[in-house]
């Protein structure tokens, strides 16, 4: 038999985007239906992204850690050879993921919102039937919340099955790839190459763009670079990835050079594209822009009380964007006054050292004489030299307008630099100037000091340089 079920809010997806949205719109006392069919509360980020890539970076840079100490040792503390079994450590993943899961389920429960767990098709743009295990149950809503982000693209002469796969296997596999081919040089593909090279596989990584991390400019992915030349991580860059055949990928280099890449495990990282096919999207009546639903600045789409956040509105694809929309959306619709403008979304590679870009960069403000850059290089800061993130090439980068300083972008490159994003786009939203960062009292030794002196410097009297 079928259930209908109406409802104030019906929310698709329960991923960084949709959860949230569903928590807030509960704490606002609006009656909300959230619908999942994926793989579990919290969508890629918790499941198969953010959070479980994360922790295989955490575990790969311990083993990395005690693998040192036994190749000779530093800092006077030896060990003996370290083995990992990838299945406890993707257990231990899996272990911290079902937390999480657990955690947003007992989130939205205290927020009162009812959680259907199934795939919903809609049939016009406020109906849609879920197919649960008891049936189907056909819900309208007055406010629905599309989130239901994104997936990996697919290479159609690379297609994943076997041993060529996407992230969501590497992240857990039984045993570390002894040769770990990884097609695609963007952030995901080169934290889990680096992550694997860590853990001890043969890593080789082929890219069409003539660089690594096309989207960064040169000076913070070169410490990158460095790392995996030092690692012997071997770079095919303005190379085609073709075919895989009996363990071998073919691989048309930059000069035209056709070469045969033996892998035990092919990695596809060439992106992800919105989630729009495969649950009625079309019959829902939304204008599009371009492969993303189009929203406006209230996450409106161009249908009537029919919103959309997180992966399937645009770039950035990253879950912090998806969330700060879902909140603003659900505060919205309880009739509050918001949009979502922010002045940046900090981005962040957790690759080895991390990367971090929030607001503008120099090849935003290329050819602009109206702005002040500086660079604090971390091999000047005592902590960095006390915590090994001195060595690698790390520098704070800030950029600023010269007439009245108000702080344009803040960069970093860098061990543990990701601690720092939050710092960082904390002062661009409340737009600071480079004197409030100068006049800030950091603490001791830190990593932000670096932050500090990079205003001093671009205000022309730094202390430590
Ligand atoms: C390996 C990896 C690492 C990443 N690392 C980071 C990181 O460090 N930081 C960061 O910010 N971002 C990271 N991301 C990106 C991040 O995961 C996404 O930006 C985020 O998950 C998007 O959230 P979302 O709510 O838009 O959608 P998703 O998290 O994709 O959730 C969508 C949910 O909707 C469900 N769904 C879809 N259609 C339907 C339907 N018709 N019926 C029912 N359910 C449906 C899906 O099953 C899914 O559960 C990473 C991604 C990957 C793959």
């Amino acid at each position: 038999m079928t259930e209908t079920l109406t409802t104030k809010v019906l929310i698709i997806g329960a991923g960084t985007g949709g959860y949230v949205a569903g928590i807030r719109c509960g704490q606002l006392g609006l009656d909300t239906v959230l619908v999942d069919g994926g793989d579990g509360l919290g969508g890629t980020c918790l499941n198969v992204g953010c959070i479980p890539s994360k922790a295989i970076i955490h575990a790969a840079h311990k083993f990395e850690t005690v693998a040192k100490a036994a190749d000779g040792g530093t800092m006077g503390i030896t060990a003996s050879k370290p083995a990992i079994d990838l299945k406890q450590t993707v257990e231990w993943k899996d272990g911290i993921v079902r937390k999480l899961n657990a955690g947003v389920a007992g989130l939205l429960k205290k927020a009162k919102v009812k959680v259907i767990n199934g795939w919903a098709t809609f049939s016009d743009a406020k109906t849609c039937t879920v197919k649960t295990g008891d049936g189907d149950i056909v819900i309208s809503a007055e406010h629905v919340i599309l989130a239901t982000g994104s997936e990996p693209v697919e290479l159609p002469f690379l297609p994943f099955g076997g041993d060529v796969i996407s992230s969501t296997e590497a992240l857990s596999l039984d045993k570390v790839p002894g040769k770990l081919v990884v097609v695609g040089g963007g952030y995901i593909g080169l934290e889990l190459g680096i992550a694997f090279r860590k853990l001890g596989a043969e890593v080789a990584i082929v890219e069409m763009a003539g660089r690594l991390l096309p989207l960064y400019d040169k000076a913070l992915t070169d410490p990158v670079g460095k790392w995996l030349e030092a690692h012997g991580v071997e770079l095919h860059l303005g190379a085609k990835a073709g075919s895989f055949e009996k363990g071998q990928l073919n691989v048309t280099t930059k000069d035209g050079q056709a070469v045969k890449l033996k892998a035990d495990k092919v990695l596809v990282t060439v992106g992800r594209k919105p989630r729009t096919k495969g649950w009625g999207l079309e019959n829902m009546g939304v204008a599009m822009a371009g492969p993303f639903v189009k929203i406006d600045d209230r996450c409106a789409t161009s249908m009537r009380n029919v919103w959309a956040v997180g992966d399937l509105t645009g770039e950035p694809m990253l879950a912090h964007k998806g969330s700060a929309q879902g909140e603003i959306v659900a505060e919205i619709i309880a009739g509050h006054d918001k949009r979502f403008d922010p002045v940046s979304i900090a981005a962040v590679c957790f690759t080895e050292p991390e990367i971090v870009s929030a607001g503008l960069g120099p090849l935003d403000v290329e050819g602009r004489d109206d702005v002040i850059q500086a660079v604090f290089p971390l091999m000047a800061l005592g902590r960095a030299l006390a915590i090994e993130a001195g060595s690698d090439g790390g520098f704070v980068r800030v950029l600023a307008s010269k007439t009245d300083h108000r702080l344009l972008g803040v960069q970093a490159v860098g061990q543990h630099v990701s601690e720092l994003s939050n710092s960082f786009a904390q002062m661009l939203e409340m737009g600071a100037l480079l004197e409030d960062v100068a006049g800030t009292i950091h603490v001791h030794p830190t990593m932000g000091e670096a932050f500090h002196e990079a205003s001093l410097r671009a205000l022309g009297h730094a202390i430590h340089i």
